[in-house]
């Protein structure tokens, strides 16, 4: 069955896009989550028809497709699944139609991230939406995962930049959702029902994205805390003034560490044990008055040192430092837990009492670091293969307790096949139940991506 299958899709692709030799099959079985698996073959489909050749081959053959993009998932959502083949959209990487008089820009699938950015900048455009992985992820992986970065704080996350999608449906149909303008209401919005469905309902193969200003100036603050509650408790009050600044982003002392072998955030007071960054930027006259609104903001109880970056040089080096922080954590231990749980601004400092509790009782190394101005957190445990048993159990303490303080399980990686058993804490049955029978509707025979998203019906 699935030799025929693959042989099909050879016959259709021709061998060098329909590989199955096993060196590529082992490039494809992982992403960034601990996992592996093998896939049977890997696709490298050229355009928008070959993709819907390859699902109408695949339906046919009932060989399960996971799509790719550049693989930096953490939570195995293009990790393949036993019998399944990838199909990977790096061939599709192609700007199609760039339009700065609309202020909009239309890409495959395939597109790095930074890619659309850097195209954007040339006419003093930006595409805001600038996950760490920006310079080697795909936008098909951006769009799956609904990725957002430091800046969502001020500008929002993918969901908030598509205009609309050419897609091609579990059926091997072609869906086109959306407008090409910046206003559009005729129909249920199915663009926004893509956006974040993991690959699940649809493969992506063409986005139609918003661009907006770039920002002319930025400014960057270092505030270092005695400890994590005080941070957090500056990130409270920094949410009540009238300034949106660009990004906040907080490094507990562990974290800290990490930043100051890498050479930034020196010369910090030794009893640092907290540190936010504060970013803010727009036009170079506005940017004095918000300095002086955050840098009030940040006075308080636990503040030993508030700091503005001198130069483009100095705001480079940390952020530099902090997109560094993910890869860092990862060599700290053999084995890393990278949850990215969100609760609401004001629940921070709950949050991290429960992560000084959780460290303790299940003896964990925990490290936390994010975009605190989303309440954002990522909370890394470091653990041996050994302790995985017992950091599945801390997990899952953690994911009520978020869910507790009026917060959700992911709010930027997803949930792949990491989480999946995970989503009932969250989504009531009505809800999973209406899900289920959406992704029914787009992919009848479940072929797209299984195994991610929701536990198994
Ligand atoms: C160092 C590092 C930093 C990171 N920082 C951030 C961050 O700041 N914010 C953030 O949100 N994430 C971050 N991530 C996670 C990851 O980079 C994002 O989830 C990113 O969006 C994945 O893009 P990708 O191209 O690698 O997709 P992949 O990992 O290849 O795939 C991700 C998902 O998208 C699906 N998919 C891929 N292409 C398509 C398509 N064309 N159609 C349908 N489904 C598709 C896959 O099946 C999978 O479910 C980081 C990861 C790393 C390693």
């Amino acid at each position: 069955m699935i030799g025929s299958a693959v042989a099909a899709l050879r016959a259709a692709l021709g061998s060098e896009r329909a590989r199955d030799d096993i060196a590529t099959r082992a490039l494809y079985a992982r992403d960034d989550s601990a996992q592996s698996c093998m896939p049977v073959a890997v696709l490298f489909p050229h355009s928008h028809i070959e993709v819907q050749a390859i699902v109408r081959l695949a339906r046919r053959h009932g060989l399960p497709l996971v799509p790719r993009g550049a693989g930096s998932g953490n939570v195995g959502g293009a990790l393949p699944v036993p019998g399944s083949a990838v199909i990977s959209f790096e061939c599709m990487s192609r700007i199609l139609d760039y339009r700065p008089e609309d202020r909009t820009i239309t890409v495959e699938s395939g597109c790095i991230t930074a890619q659309i950015d850097a195209c954007a900048s040339s006419d003093g455009l930006c595409y805001p939406p600038d996950p760490g992985s920006s310079q080697y992820c795909r936008i098909g992986g951006n769009l799956a995962m609904n990725a957002g970065g430091p800046h969502a704080l001020k500008y929002g996350v993918t969901r908030d930049y598509v205009l609309g999608l050419r897609a091609v449906t579990g059926t091997g149909e072609t869906l086109v959702t959306g407008a090409r303008t910046s206003k559009g209401v005729v129909g249920y919005d199915l663009t926004r029902l893509l956006v974040g469905s993991e690959g699940t309902l649809a493969l992506i193969t063409e986005a139609t994205l918003r661009l907006i200003p770039r920002p002319q100036s930025r400014a960057l603050l270092r505030a270092a805390f005695r400890d994590g509650h005080t941070a957090c408790q500056a990130v409270s009050r920094i949410m009540t003034r009238r300034v949106t600044p660009s990004a906040v982003e907080f490094m507990d002392s562990h974290a800290l560490a990490a930043v100051r072998q890498m050479g930034a955030a020196q010369e910090l007071p030794p009893d640092t044990q907290a540190l936010l960054m504060v970013e803010m930027d727009g036009d170079a006259g506005g940017i004095p008055e918000q300095v002086a609104v955050l840098s009030g903001a940040l006075q308080g109880d636990g503040l030993l040192q508030l700091e503005e970056a001198q130069d483009a040089e100095q705001i480079a080096l940390l952020w530099m430092a902090r997109k560094a922080l993910s890869p860092a954590t990862k060599a700290m231990a053999p084995l890393k837990i990278n949850e990215d749980v969100v609760v609401p601004v004001s629940r921070l400092p709950d949050l991290l009492s429960f992560i000084d509790l959780l460290a303790r009782e299940e003896q964990i190394r925990i490290v936390s670091f994010g975009h605190a101005g989303n309440g954002n957190l990522h909370v890394n445990f470091l653990v041996r293969p050994e302790e995985m048993d017992k950091a599945r159990a801390a997990l899952e303490r953690l994911l009520r307790q978020v869910l507790l303080l009026g917060g959700t399980m992911s709010g930027e990686h997803g949930i792949g096949s990491a989480k999946r058993e995970f989503v009932p804490l969250e989504l009531d049955p009505v809800s999973l139940a209406l899900q289920g029978n959406i992704r029914k509707l787009f992919d009848p025979d479940r072929i797209l991506n299984p195994g991610k998203l929701f536990p198994d019906p």
